[in-house]
């Protein structure tokens, strides 16, 4: 499944190494406030340190628009590595240019230099040819460990694969094996639960799905529009009604394949502190809204859990951010902690739900990537894989 070169296959020895990683990471007063993505990283760059590299990291951090924007600097991002690394990082002002020369020109094997944000400049995203290939002059090999941004071909992401060459790191191909594998030759009986805010973001995943998949199982807003494709008034729910046509083309589609809660939890407002009930699934009163997946359908899914060999998992059931409307959401990750499949979970918000149900150790695989991993569910390319050396 997994059909790409890694820093395993080439001699780094002596080799200055520049390694995309996905440092996106949220700061909060210039402090990293979650360190998970560059946790993930580290086996790829200790890899290469220990066999005598020399380590130039690249990544973007939020949304600059192409300018220089000090709140978003990876400078914090140095710091916090060096204490993980237990050595220094040196960190450069600018990912090309003289700043970003100069520091990599200087780089010894079983140093680390951190370059800034590649967004600062308009060219990362447009995938400039000029940028990649003063990206590629600072290394002797690329490596790729972002399957974060694996999904978009920029400059640091694909365009610089071209000039140099280039392979994956472990993060990536840890994150390809697992999600490939599901999607590619999974373990059956392959269980999939879908749900998250709407059906529009995930309309490629449901129809991929459709084809590998022995049970879909839906919950979250985007179960709504079903429900009303289905004839049923949704109240005030989130509901998309230019997928209604969608809807109801998968509902035919899918047959018994796709299920959809039998219960639900209906709240009189948007509020945790809002009157709620469970009701089963039916016309929803005015005024109110469906904000959980409701006990009966945790339980039906469960067994279905409880059955499978291979389960991924994409989407809260419900509004898991608020107390009253997480227990749908949490009773789905005990099912999927305590069945003994391999347990694939993507999607940022779905891992947050995972990781604050505290099961996120019983989880075979939690995505680092929420955008590439739904690519690569909708079974798509993703171009900063493609890009690198075939095995
Ligand atoms: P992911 O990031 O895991 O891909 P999404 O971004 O698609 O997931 O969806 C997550 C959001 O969906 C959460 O913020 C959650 O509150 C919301 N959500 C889930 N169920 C409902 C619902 N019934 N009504 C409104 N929002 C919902
Ligand atoms: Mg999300």
């Amino acid at each position: 499944m997994f059909n790409k070169q890694t820093v395993r296959d080439v001699d780094v020895r002596g080799k200055k190494v520049l390694v995309r990683v996905d440092f996106n990471v949220p700061l909060k007063d210039g402090q990293v406030a979650d360190d998970t993505r560059i946790r993930a990283a580290l086996p790829t760059i200790t890899y290469l340190l220990d066999n005598g590299a020399a380590v130039i990291l690249i990544s973007h951090l939020g949304r600059p628009k192409g300018e220089h924007k000090p709140e978003l600097s990876l400078r914090p991002v140095a710091t916090h590595l060096e204490k993980l690394l237990g050595r220094p990082v040196t960190f450069a002002e600018d990912c090309i240019g003289p700043a970003a020369e100069t520091a990599a020109a200087a780089l010894e094997p079983g140093q680390v230099l951190l370059l800034e944000n590649t967004r600062f400049h308009p060219e990362e995203k447009k995938n400039d040819p000029q940028m990649a290939r003063q990206l590629a002059a600072l290394a002797d090999l690329y490596v790729n460990d972002a399957f974060g941004s694996a999904h978009r071909a920029h400059a640091s992401t694909e365009g610089v694969a071209h000039y140099l060459p280039a392979v994956a790191g472990f993060l990536m191909e840890k994150e390809i094996r697992y999600l490939g594998q599901a999607i590619a030759n999974p373990e059956k009986p392959f269980t999939a639960i879908l749900g998250g805010a709407k059906i529009g973001d995930k309309i490629g995943v449901i129809r991929n799905l459709l084809d590998k998949a022995d049970q879909i199982l839906i919950g979250g807003g985007m179960a709504n529009t079903f429900f009303k494709a289905q004839g049923y008034p949704v109240g005030d729910s989130l509901v998309e009604d230019d997928a209604l046509e969608t809807a109801r083309s998968l509902l035919a589609d899918a047959g018994s394949k796709l299920r959809l809660p039998v219960d639900v939890v209906i709240a009189d407002a948007f509020d945790n502190a809002a009157n709620s009930r469970i009701m089963a699934v039916g016309p929803i009163p005015e005024g109110w809204r469906i904000l959980d997946i409701g006990p009966e359908t945790v339980a039906n899914y469960a067994k279905v859990i409880a059955a499978a060999k291979t389960v991924v998992w994409n989407g809260p059931m419900g509004v898991f951010e608020m107390p009253n409307f997480a227990k749908g959401t949490f009773g789905i990750a005990e099912a999927v902690a305590a069945s003994d499949a391999v347990s694939i979970v993507g999607g940022g918000d779905s891992v947050a739900a995972v990781k604050q149900s505290g099961l996120a150790e019983k989880i075979t695989h939690i995505s680092t990537g929420g955008g590439a991993s739904l690519e690569m569910l909708e079974g798509k390319v993703l171009p900063g894989l493609a890009a690198l050396r075939d095995a």
